[in-house]
């Protein structure tokens, strides 16, 4: 029996771990690897922080689902591969076969998060933590700081929902500070940048531009470390060629470039065409086509590497921000939706998303 080997419980593999009966019907044997059983979706991680959402409303039942569809789940990081030999090595030494592997790895804040009072953006449920926190402190302490270095997508979306838990909590004197090299979301012009800096402001956000900050410069309560992301440090340890960055550098068919029974998808992967941004919404369009060309190498109906199917990148995308107080931002292309629309809109798409993988548990 072939077995394919499903590393990592990312946004791409979640869905193969839903469809894992029909691979076990094919005759393969299906094996999900992951250090948790469930995964927390990144996009509602903050409304997480504010207490839009609970821990459990952002959870996608990993390890559940392979089980169901007659696969296994084994806790464990991915700590080695030797692809020569077809076996990943786990931390603590065990290890595991394959006929093909596939890595969903997801990807680390780019800064040093060590520190008491210090939280990375990634994991995401780290955030329940931070939420956490914060509650316990606002039942004693008049004052409460919180600073966000970063400002890209994560650290504005933080930064406002920081302001809404606060005022949620109705903390007497909140302060956030948002501290970022450049404007907040730099890239983003005209209307779409002149709301989100109305909202920051609004939410109270304090603005720092102009420099690199790191956790130990900022005096604040709490500090949340969204500075950027890259490829987890693992992706050096498995032998396979990498982008500048650290990413598994992949073909159209999101194989690695070296092994074609080696797969990579969503931010662990770097798309040697021509990269990808980081972000969920291409993690999510490489499910169908990886489920199709993993059944395709291994059971190459025809033949080989003509049957598997290429992913064409485009570059348009919807990008959604929950601005906190129940607004948002989404745009694609040249269409802009703002405000309380905005944040239904991505609040329907987020528990869409959730109950698609929620609902396929029978019992
Ligand atoms: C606050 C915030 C909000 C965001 N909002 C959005 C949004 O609205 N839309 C959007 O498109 N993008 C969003 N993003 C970006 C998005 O989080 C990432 O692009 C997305 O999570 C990437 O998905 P992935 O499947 O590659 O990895 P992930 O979803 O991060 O999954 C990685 C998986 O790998 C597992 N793993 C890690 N290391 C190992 C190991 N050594 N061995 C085994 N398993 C391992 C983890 O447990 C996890 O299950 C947001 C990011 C942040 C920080």
């Amino acid at each position: 029996m072939s077995r394919i080997l499903l590393v990592g419980a990312g946004h791409t593999h979640i869905e193969l771990a839903r469809r894992s009966a029909e691979f076990v019907a094919d005759g393969c044997e299906i094996v999900l690897v992951n250090p948790y059983r469930s995964h927390p979706y990144s996009g509602m991680g903050p409304g997480l922080l504010a207490g839009t959402y609970s821990l459990a409303d952002v959870m996608l039942p990993a390890a559940s689902l392979v089980e169901q569809g007659g696969g296994r789940f084994v806790a464990g990081s991915v700590a080695g591969l030797d692809p020569e030999r077809n076996r990943i090595e786990l931390e603590g030494g065990e290890t595991i076969d394959y006929d093909v592997v596939s890595f969903n790895l997801g990807s680390e804040p780019v800064a040093d998060t060590s520190g008491d009072h210090v939280y990375p953006v990634k994991p995401i449920n780290t955030l329940a933590l931070l939420r956490h926190a914060i509650e316990q402190r606002s039942l004693t302490a008049p004052t409460i700081r919180v600073g966000v270095i970063g400002g890209g997508p994560g650290g504005v979306e933080l930064a406002a929902n920081s302001a809404h838990l606060l005022d949620a909590l109705r903390v007497a004197e909140p302060r956030i500070d948002l501290y970022t090299s450049d404007n907040p979301l730099a890239g983003v012009r005209g209307v779409r940048e002149a709301y989100v800096e109305r909202r920051l402001h609004a939410a109270g956000v304090r603005i720092h531009r102009g420099r690199r900050t790191k956790p130990a410069e900022v005096d604040a309560d709490f500090v949340l470390v969204a500075p950027g992301i890259r490829p987890p440090g693992v992706t050096k340890r498995l032998g396979l060629p990498l982008s500048e960055d650290g990413g598994i550098l992949i073909d159209r068919y999101l194989r690695s470039i070296a092994y074609p029974n080696v797969f990579a998808v969503g931010d662990c992967a770097t798309y040697a065409d021509g990269p990808l941004d980081r972000v969920g919404v291409y993690a999510v369009r490489m499910q169908l086509l990886l489920a199709h060309n993993l059944r395709r190498s291994i059971r190459p109906a025809g033949g080989g590497e003509g049957v598997l199917k290429p992913f064409t990148a485009t570059h348009k995308y919807l990008a959604g921000f929950n601005l906190g107080f129940g607004r948002g931002l989404l745009y694609r292309g040249r269409w802009t939706l703002r405000g309380r629309p905005a944040f239904r809109l991505k609040d329907r798409i987020d528990r869409g998303f959730m109950r698609r993988y929620r609902d396929a548990l029978s019992g």
